[in-house]
């Protein structure tokens, strides 16, 4: 029990390892804490390189679709709704798992998965999260 008291009271006098994390969930004041950035003063670490297959958020080319539904078919998560007097489709990001079969799918290369993935949030229906 002692040993882990220990343990305790120095991570709660440590400094974070990690960024803040999303970025939009900085300090109030993100100004000063840029300019502390800038100056040297506050040490962030660097982006990580993101790999040539990353899959991150859908990009839909709503002028490509032809409204075949087969994205619809394959999504695991359920995460695409026809919109049927568009005949063209919606993706809800917060439920996809980003899979790629809708990608792989799509006849006509409408979707695309790209390297944004700075999406946490904690509304599920954030327009960030809604692809149309
Ligand atoms: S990437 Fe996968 S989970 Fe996400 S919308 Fe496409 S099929 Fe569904
Ligand atoms: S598979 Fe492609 S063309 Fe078919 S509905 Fe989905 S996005 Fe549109």
């Amino acid at each position: 029990m002692l040993p882990m008291l220990g343990q305790l009271l120095k991570q709660m006098v440590r400094k974070p390892f990690t960024n803040i994390f999303p970025a939009k969930y900085a300090p109030k004041n993100v100004k000063k804490f840029l300019e502390g950035v800038q100056a040297g003063k506050i040490k962030i670490h660097p982006p990580v390189e993101l790999p040539e297959w990353f899959r991150g958020k859908i990009l839909y080319d709503r002028e490509k679709c032809i409204g075949c539904k087969a994205c619809i078919k394959v999504c695991p998560a359920k995460a695409i709704e026809f919109k049927e007097e568009e005949k063209k489709i919606k993706i809800y990001i917060g439920r996809c798992i980003f899979c790629s079969q809708c990608n792989d799918v799509c006849p006509v290369n409408a979707l695309s998965m790209s390297n944004e993935f700075l999406l946490a949030s904690d509304n599920k229906l954030d327009p960030n999260l809604i692809v149309e």
